[in-house]
């Protein structure tokens, strides 16, 4: 029997993320040895200099419900932050701090766009871009890339992609799922295009920025004249191993922010008060507290593409930044192994999980449907361990 659900939560797809994750749970919980690659997730512990500053926090008695926008000495560290790593000149009546990068992002979408708005989305692109662009009820419009080119587009497919109907694109670098980062000569490349095109906003999330091997991130805002039409987002999830506090925040021109406090303060309210005055510690602490963690991925991932390279039929390059490696593995197409044919990324994935006890996502969510993103945010053992199987049962 089918209930009666609304249009928009039927057309709204499961976050294939998140879904991946509950599957995983569901078959450890059956009493499965599963290796989980699938969730962009640090395995470390929030540092102790962060979880002393929310005990702190707890015994002060920070109980309260906090201003929507966040604690003025939290948007003013966030300030701090953004001249310090970014060179961004932001107040802190230009920010907001949200439950999580995921509702920054869809607060944006949410007071820019209108129905029938197109966004343009450079693919791959994160799972819930898509989303949060459908549940705003504007349509999105991708963006191919390949991994020969690492995954970058280039100005005349930016070009080539703008509608009168565009109103935003969103730029993830470093990116997930791939892992590319975009130089400033690339992003200013990009930004030479949209300056034609004066209505078009741009939201760049800057999530990953911390987590940069080889190559330091470039913020779209320090863009001279992209700063008025960028709104910058950011979080501690990810470099600050702190997913579940859920912090995120952005900067913005001071209009766009307002109209994100107003939305927020219909749906959520401020977030966790303990969680942002931890965040007061952890986004002034000095990037040096967190580097043993980036220097472990950047071990990772050198051993993780080692490890594929081995494997025939995965096409992988080297991602700069974030802790993702995303093969090409549509050599697979059409094959059957074991008995099962795999005619998409979809039923490789599926197929890992099964028979490799690996979880994988595969790239149809993230828009490359040829690809599946390997987390490698897990221990070195367990990456050497997964390969091994995927190896065995593809042998
Ligand atoms: N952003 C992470 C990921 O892509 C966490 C899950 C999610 O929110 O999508 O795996």
């Amino acid at each position: 029997m089918s209930h009666p659900l609304s249009d928009r939560i039927n057309s709204l797809p499961v976050s294939q993320t998140l879904a991946m994750a509950a599957k995983t749970r569901e078959l450890r919980a059956e009493g499965k040895d599963i290796i989980g690659l699938s969730l962009g997730e640090p395995d470390f512990n929030t540092p102790d200099f962060i979880k002393d500053a929310a005990i702190e926090a707890i015994n002060q008695n920070y109980n309260s419900y906090s201003p929507v926008d966040g604690y003025v000495e939290l948007k003013e560290a966030i300030c701090v932050k953004f001249k310090r790593d970014n060179d961004l000149d932001y107040k802190p009546n230009q920010i907001v701090v949200s439950t999580g990068a995921k509702q920054s992002i869809a607060n944006v979408a949410q007071v820019l766009l209108n129905p029938g708005d197109e966004v343009l989305l450079p693919a791959p692109y994160w799972v819930s871009y898509s989303a949060i662009a459908i549940l705003s009820e504007a349509t999105y419009v991708e963006i191919p890339s390949a991994i020969e080119n690492d995954f970058k587009i280039t100005p005349e497919q930016l070009e080539a992609a703008i509608t009168p109907k565009t109103k935003m694109i969103f730029f993830n670098s470093p990116n997930n799922p791939s892992g590319t980062i975009y130089s400033e000569a690339e992003y200013r490349a990009l930004a030479k295009v949209l300056e034609k095109y004066p209505r078009i906003f741009i939201l760049s999330d800057e999530i990953y920025e911390h987590i940069n091997y080889d190559c330091k991130p470039f913020s779209f805002a320090a863009i001279e004249n992209m700063y008025d039409r960028t709104i910058t987002v950011n979080g501690l999830a990810k470099a600050f191993a702190m997913t579940g506090w859920r912090i995120g925040y952005l900067g913005a021109p001071e209009w766009i922010a307002k109209a994100c406090t107003k939305m927020q303060g219909q749906v959520t309210s401020g977030t966790n008060c303990i969680a942002q005055r931890a965040a007061i510690t952890a986004v002034l602490a000095p990037v040096e507290k967190i580097q043993f963690m980036v220097n472990e991925f950047k071990t990772r991932r050198d051993v993780i593409i080692g490890l594929l390279r081995e494997i025939d039929g995965f096409k992988v390059n080297v991602p700069e930044g974030a802790f993702y490696v995303f093969p090409d593995i549509s050599a697979f197409f059409g094959q059957t192994i074991n008995g099962i044919t795999i005619n998409n990324a979809g039923d490789f994935s599926l197929f890992l999980l099964e028979n490799a006890n690996v979880a994988t996502v595969a790239g149809d969510g993230f828009g490359t449907p040829n690809c599946i993103r390997i987390s490698y945010a897990a221990s070195e053992s367990q990456i050497r361990e997964a390969i091994k199987r995927i190896k065995k049962a593809l042998r």
